[in-house]
């Protein structure tokens, strides 16, 4: 009798159970169904294909738009001892035919390539000779010219629902607004196919988005009290910051390394290559540094800029903690960033059409930073898998801010704006507010306005959260030429009329600070054997030549420290380890536990 999904994910992925949507997905797929699969970064999306390829007859062709990663995912399979190999353009013609061989003779479970090649007569008719389990696209709205990853190679796929008509085929994807699965549906002619949302949320990931005078200097806060030699990713908006960062960082002793798309290829390969392989390793990047990378045990990720929208926002987020250990989203925004995006947006030569489901993605990015309720229902409640209770693993949720009805200010600032004529930027605005002693106002005769002074008692910083704040919320706007002048909208109207009042987000007070869990160690008596551990796991991935994360996850490992299992049926009971590593690496752990274990202790 063949296994069943529920025999392959305990037998080969040493799992004890699925998760969110995978059963429902695999068992649809593996009767032959046609399956759009919704789910965040890290939700789980790649056993919703690898499982049913295993339990399907023939071989799985899994299409990802990057070749650099493929030979990654396909280590990570053989380690688990599934047959899995990938077709592409690095390797050498002999590899090409010894992988052509082995597909024609149905001894491979899964392939891996990439669109541009699966589209060509050559390989099509290489496919047409062979067994097939099923198709997984991955990254599925590259089909999308909504989206930011477009790849023309990807509109040609929709041909294989007739060319292989009867191969059941998934789209996999973890962007979520309506263009995107509705351009998705139609480029890869999946009209039909069943839709499975969810397990968006990502419980483990403790979301928190500040305000700080010196972002830089928080951040290494947060990474020498929080998160001291783990691994994370800091992204910025331009490759100049990416650098400063990088350096600065190192100039602290911290191991970090900039990525961006102007680097030389070799250096951005080295880079995401110690990433991978080495412990502790940060990376600075812009937001071409992420895509298709899985690292498990990424503690923190960071933004010194904000994101473009949510689904941004939750993609790079979501590169945090996939191994289900606690994880930090950590962002810093203010004014500035603001200011930036809007002008962006505003200058922007799209269409209109496109400009204004950009501007609500914008929007909804800003409330995003500027609620006072829970993070996380909120980004719930955007992918459309709503939370009942607050999280209570949120900044909001574990320090609830204080807010202040802010309508009074409000309307000091908005009529500066008005009386100054709607051209100067936010600093010129405070100093009228404060009632500054400045040549450029007297010159302007703006000391003798009636706002002249009348804001002496905020302090310039809180002038500055309440213009970001009036900006976030669409009351004010920013010029599009690039000089920060600002501009009342209609939206103002009511609060100028004091038809409406206003509660504001009271920023912190700098300088605060706050520990969180750490994923590990667990207590420092236990530290000499998690120690020993990832050690030992070290060398077994020096001597394979892969990621030590590829030999046990880091879950793995604090696993053996909680249960200390003695023999190989107690190592078999955890959660991650399958027969395959169980046979290969079983021993070695177990050699390990039992040095540690202290003579004549029974635990
Ligand atoms: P995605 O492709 O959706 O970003 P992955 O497929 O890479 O996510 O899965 C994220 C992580 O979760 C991986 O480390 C994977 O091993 C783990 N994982 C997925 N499903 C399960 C499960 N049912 N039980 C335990 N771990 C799982
Ligand atoms: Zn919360």
């Amino acid at each position: 009798m063949a296994p069943t999904p529920r025999d392959i994910l305990h037998s080969v992925f040493g799992y004890q159970g699925f998760r969110g949507q995978q059963e429902a997905v695999v068992a649809h797929v593996v009767a032959g169904g046609d399956a759009l699969v919704l789910m965040p970064t890290g939700g789980g999306k790649s056993l919703c294909y690898q499982v049913p390829a295993l339990a399907r007859a023939g071989t799985g062709i899994v299409i990802s738009p990057l070749i650099a990663l493929m030979h990654d995912q396909v280590e990570a399979l053989r380690q688990n001892g599934v047959r899995a190999a990938c077709l592409n353009s690095t390797l050498g013609l002999e590899e090409v035919r010894a992988t052509e061989q082995a597909l024609l003779r149905g001894e491979l479970d899964l392939l891996y390539m990439a669109p541009e090649r699966l589209v060509t007569e050559r390989t099509l008719d290489l496919l047409g000779r062979t067994r097939l389990s099923l198709f997984a696209i991955d990254e599925a709205h590259c089909v999308s010219q909504w989206g930011h990853d477009f790849r023309p190679e990807y509109t040609q796929l929709g041909r294989l629902a007739e060319r292989f008509a009867g191969v059941p085929r998934l789209a996999l994807t973890a962007t979520a607004d309506e263009p995107t699965r509705r351009d998705i549906r139609t480029g890869l002619r999946l009209e039909q196919a069943r839709a499975f949302i969810g397990g968006f949320d990502r419980p483990n990931i403790r979301y928190r988005i500040g305000q700080f005078p010196d972002a830089r200097g928080a951040l290494l806060r947060l990474i020498e009290d929080e998160h001291p030699r783990d691994a994370g990713i800091v992204y910025c908006l331009s490759r100049r910051k990416v650098e400063a960062m990088a350096t600065w960082l190192q100039e602290r002793g911290l191991r970090a390394l900039p990525y961006h798309a102007g680097l030389p290829a070799e250096t951005r390969r080295r880079h995401q290559e110690r990433f991978l392989r080495e412990d502790g390793v940060i990376i600075v990047a812009t937001i071409a540094f992420g895509m298709g990378i899985d690292k498990p045990d990424v503690r923190f990720v960071a933004h010194l800029d904000l994101p473009k929208s949510i689904e941004a926002y939750y993609q790079e987020t979501g590169r945090a903690g996939r191994d289900g250990l606690p994880a930090t989203a950590w962002m810093a925004y203010g004014l500035q960033g603001v200011l930036t995006l809007r002008q962006l947006l505003e200058a922007s030569t799209a269409e209109e059409r496109h400009k204004a489901i950009e501007r609500r993605k914008l929007e909804a990015m800003l409330g995003l930073c500027e609620i006072t309720s829970c993070r996380r229902q909120a980004l719930l409640h955007y992918f459309g898998d709503p939370l009942e209770a607050p999280c209570g693993n949120c900044d909001n949720c574990l320090e609830p801010p204080a807010t202040w009805d802010g309508t009074l200010a409000a309307q000091q600032a908005m009529s500066a704006i008005y009386r100054t004529g709607q051209r100067f930027g936010v600093n010129y605005l405070i100093d009228v507010l404060r009632g500054s002693d400045n040549a450029r106002i007297r010159d302007l005769g703006h000391d003798r306005l009636k706002v002249f002074g009348l804001g002496r008692d905020l302090a310039a910083t809180s002038w500055r959260s309440v213009f970001r704040q009036l900006v976030a919320r669409g009351l004010v706007s920013v010029d599009v030429e690039g000089h920060g002048s600002l501009h009342l909208t209609d939206a103002a109207r009511p609060v100028l009329r004091g038809e409406e009042t206003l509660q504001l987000r009271r920023d912190p007070a700098p300088g605060k600070r706050r520990r969180g869990e750490r994923a590990a160690p667990p207590d420092e008596t236990d530290r000499p054997l998690w120690d020993a551990l990832r050690a030992r796991r070290r060398e077994l991935a020096a001597e394979q030549g892969v990621p030590p994360y590829m030999i046990f996850h880091d879950a793995v490992l604090m696993q053996m420290v909680e249960q200390r299992p003695r023999d190989l049926a107690q190592l078999a009971r955890l959660d991650g380890v399958g027969e395959r590593k169980l046979a290969q690496y079983g021993a070695d752990f177990l050699a390990v536990l039992s040095a540690h274990e202290a003579p004549g202790a029974h635990r």
